[in-house]
């Protein structure tokens, strides 16, 4: 799809594999989602999980999910429980290969003795701010530290007192002795450890010093054997660190690093660290909330695993900046649902029709195909009556010229059953419509024969009045109303749709979806996808969500 995804499907990073695995470089291929457990997956992450685990599964690897949990204070054991669910949700198996940085602990100590034993780190008393100060900027090189040619002996003294809980946080950092004066500023002497006197969810406080990011993760994928740690863009200058820690250590196994570039999604945000702040009142609610590109709140929404993976498919893996249009997305989430959703009728702005010739008190019950091109998703029953609820949009008063569906004095088939004639328009004081009276042809029922096929223009959806399931319906629209909110200093809240969330409360819905269990899919016939709510919806009191219109209704935001 891009010049970088030559073969289909086959992009630059499994291209690599492929020759290293023909090579004979590598027997085996062992790749590792690791995903720090301070916030909630989003779509982003899907597209770094399809890939780590999705190659691991093509080539025979091995994937492992490792929680890189090296910072307690942000970390917290509810992200880790919507973490594993949510890779699950989307279809990978991790087997026995859940692991966490934290389960590390003692050999990363271990690494950063090694290192000072051998001169290459140094416990620096200067302050963060000393720190930042030396460190120079990106044309001047940084000044070294006055503690940075302390003896070996004394900078393993002091580390192990640092271990011991001596010093309060921030008194002292173990920093690597690389070079003040590189043009990269991961080299200029990088923090390995800090004093944290926090308590961790895992280890407890049988740590108050913790490794930093890129320690932790290197030492991790070369203790794991993974043969390529891939990752995004913003670790490709932190690669040449990642090949001096691994260059300076014993480690069971050399790992490359290889970075592509982040998935965007236009009108809405991916980094977890601006999500959260849409959490608050006012804004959208909870950690599944439908309207957020999360893992979770997608499945909530309504998306299917399977439509995320053939979108993290199509979209490609390469290095190029990648904005994607919520059109495709939807566009993955519309082919699957319209192979897995059956059809039903529900009338999400109802106005009531009288069919003044069907005699009152009767009723008959019609026969709706499930799915047209389905069979095997076979029938229901459909009551019909004398008094029934179409959308309100299908009647116009004065309508234009192209209007196919109800006006005074014309006529429309309603779906599976008669066509109908619109008589009489009643309103109410104020001028509104508030009923229509119309006629029924009792000979052209769907399905029964010759006189049933006399053609007009326009078919409706409805529902009986007697036997209609009241529901709420929830409506979602992009969430932004700019493409890049996250771009540039603007406060993004302020960018948010006022409209990205419309709750229609007195829905009418045919009688067969009042026993829709939550998760429960359907196409409600011209009117999109929806899903009974994981959360809200009960048999009986049903909530539906719109998971996508059956149509793209991104090309008016984009005109
Ligand atoms: P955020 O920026 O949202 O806080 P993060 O990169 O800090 O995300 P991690 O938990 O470190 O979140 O992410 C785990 C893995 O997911 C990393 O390898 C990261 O590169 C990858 N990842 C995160 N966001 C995206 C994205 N938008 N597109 C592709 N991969 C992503
Ligand atoms: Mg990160």
């Amino acid at each position: 799809m891009t010049a970088d995804t030559d073969i289909a499907g086959h992009d630059f990073i499994r291209q690599i594999v492929a020759d290293d695995l023909a090579s004979g470089r590598h027997a085996r291929v062992v790749t590792r989602f690791p995903p720090e457990p301070n916030g909630f997956l989003h779509v982003g992450h899907a597209k770094s999980i399809c890939l780590n685990f999705g190659i691991a599964a093509e080539f025979g690897g091995l994937c492992y999910l490792r929680l890189d949990d090296t910072n307690p204070v942000k970390e917290e054991q509810a992200y880790v429980d919507a973490i594993l669910e949510g890779v699950s949700w989307l279809g990978f198996d991790w087997g026995p290969r859940l692991t966490h940085a934290s389960d590390y602990f003692e050999a990363m100590h271990d690494c950063a003795v090694a290192l000072i034993r051998a001169g290459k780190a140094y416990v620096d008393g200067l302050s963060a701010e000393q720190i930042r100060e030396y460190r120079g900027t990106l044309t001047e090189p940084g000044r070294n530290s006055p503690d940075r040619e302390r003896p070996v002996e004394e900078n393993l003294d002091l580390f192990a007192r640092m271990r011991a809980g001596e010093f309060p946080d921030g008194r002292y950092v173990l920093r690597a002795k690389i070079d003040m004066a590189s043009p990269n500023m991961n080299l200029r002497d990088p923090a390995l450890y800090r004093i944290r006197r926090a308590s961790h969810q895992r280890t407890g406080d049988a740590w108050c010093i913790y490794p930093m990011y890129d320690f932790a993760h290197t030492i991790s994928d070369a203790l794991e054997g993974i043969t390529h740690s891939i990752c995004t863009l913003e670790f490709e200058d932190h690669r040449p660190l990642y090949e001096w820690i691994l260059d300076q250590l014993e480690l069971p196994a050399r790992p490359r690093q290889y970075e592509f570039s982040r998935l965007n999604l236009a009108y809405t945000v991916t980094s977890k660290r601006t999500l959260p702040e849409l959490i608050e009142p006012g804004h959208v609610s909870g950690g599944d909330a439908p309207r957020l590109p999360r893992l979770l709140g997608m499945r909530r929404r309504g998306y299917s695993p399977e439509a995320l993976r053939d979108f993290c498919g199509r979209i490609g893996v390469t290095k190029k900046e990648q904005l994607i249009e919520m059109s495709l997305l939807e566009s993955c989430v519309r082919e699957d649902l319209n192979q897995r959703a059956p059809r039903a009728m529900a009338v999400l702005d109802p106005l009531k029709v009288v069919l003044t010739n069907y005699p009152e008190g009767q009723v008959e019950t019609l026969v709706a195909a499930n799915h047209p091109e389905r069979p095997e998703l076979g029938s229901r029953e459909l009551p019909f009556g004398r008094e029934l609820y179409i959308e309100r949009a299908d009647f116009m008063e004065d309508p234009p010229k192209k209007f196919f569906r109800l006006r005074p004095g014309g006529e429309v088939r309603l779906r599976f059953a008669y066509i109908i004639r619109c008589e009489e328009v009643v309103k109410d004081a104020q001028g509104n419509i508030v009923e229509l009276r119309c006629t029924y042809d009792a000979d052209t029922r769907s399905g029964s024969g010759a006189s049933a096929e006399r053609k007009v223009k326009g078919t409706i959806h409805w529902v009986a009045a007697h036997a209609a399931q009241r529901a709420e319906v929830r409506l979602y629209d992009r969430l932004f109303t700019e493409e890049r909110p996250d771009a540039g200093e603007r406060d993004f809240k302020a960018l948010l749709n006022p409209a990205s969330l419309e709750r229609r409360e007195a829905c009418l819905l045919e009688p067969a979806l009042a026993a829709a269990a939550p998760g429960d899919w359907f196409q409600f016939e011209r009117l999109g996808y929806f899903v009974a709510d994981r959360v809200d919806s009960r048999p009986g009191q049903p909530v539906f969500n719109r998971v996508v219109g059956l149509r793209d209704s991104w090309a008016r935001a984009r005109g």
